[in-house]
């Protein structure tokens, strides 16, 4: 089928631990024509994240000078700290017919919803709550208490699951990329995303008398 794609915006959201950060990069890896934005953060990194490649690391004031300009399509504020896509980088792919990839929350996940009404919400859920918290606990990363505020979050989050166009079960890593891939795949068929194509090929047809 000859049809443009325009690049499209991809929420990916789901509860701390749910292995969103690989599934991503898994999937930029596997397939072309992905482009995973950084986030903008005043948390601290983990040990093993580094600047630039996991987020921007910043603090409040640079974050707080950024909203100011203009500088973040969304941000929100999540366990206490804050967290922002930078705009350009978003634009700049989505011109050249990228898929831009937002690995975020779910209040900025509404947000860019409300900014950019073609954008995919995928949301990514563990098989289990108790694989949850084991992955949780597992990744060594994060003290018991902060564990506990991010599955009191997940708690939060979850009552918003229905706002998402997609959820994807991360139990197995190659399944989910491949499954994630082939939804973002018939999402761009969708006609509320092919307004153009779909006026143009009125607009022939009409001429024909
Ligand atoms: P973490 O601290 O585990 O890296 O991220 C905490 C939460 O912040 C995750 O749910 C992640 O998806 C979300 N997050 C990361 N970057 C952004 C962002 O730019 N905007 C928003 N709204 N949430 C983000």
């Amino acid at each position: 089928m000859k049809m443009k794609h325009k690049g499209i915006l991809i929420v990916v959201s789901g509860f701390s631990g749910a292995g969103k950060g690989t599934l991503m990069k898994q999937l930029v890896r596997s397939y072309e024509n992905y482009a995973l934005s950084i986030s903008m953060t005043t948390r601290k990194p983990r040990p093993g994240e580094e600047e630039g490649r996991e987020y921007f690391f910043v603090d409040r004031e640079e974050f707080e000078d950024k909203i100011k300009s203009d500088g973040l399509i969304e941000y929100a504020n999540y366990c206490e700290h804050y967290y922002g896509t930078p705009r350009e980088y978003v634009e700049r792919q989505l011109e050249r017919g990228k898929d831009v990839i937002l690995e975020i929350e779910i209040q900025g996940a509404l947000k860019v919803k409300e900014k950019f009404p073609t954008a995919l919400l995928l949301f990514v859920m563990p098989p289990s709550v108790a694989e949850l918290k084991k992955r949780l606990e597992g990744r060594g990363t994060e003290s018991k208490e902060v564990i506990e505020k991010r599955l009191k979050r997940a708690c939060e989050e979850a009552e918003g699951i229905e706002q998402y166009d997609y959820i994807v079960i991360n139990d197995e890593l190659e399944e989910c990329v491949k499954e994630m891939h082939s939804l973002i795949q018939a999402a761009h068929y969708a006609p509320f995303r092919n307004e153009e194509f779909i006026e143009k090929m009125r607009k022939e047809l009409a001429a024909l008398g």
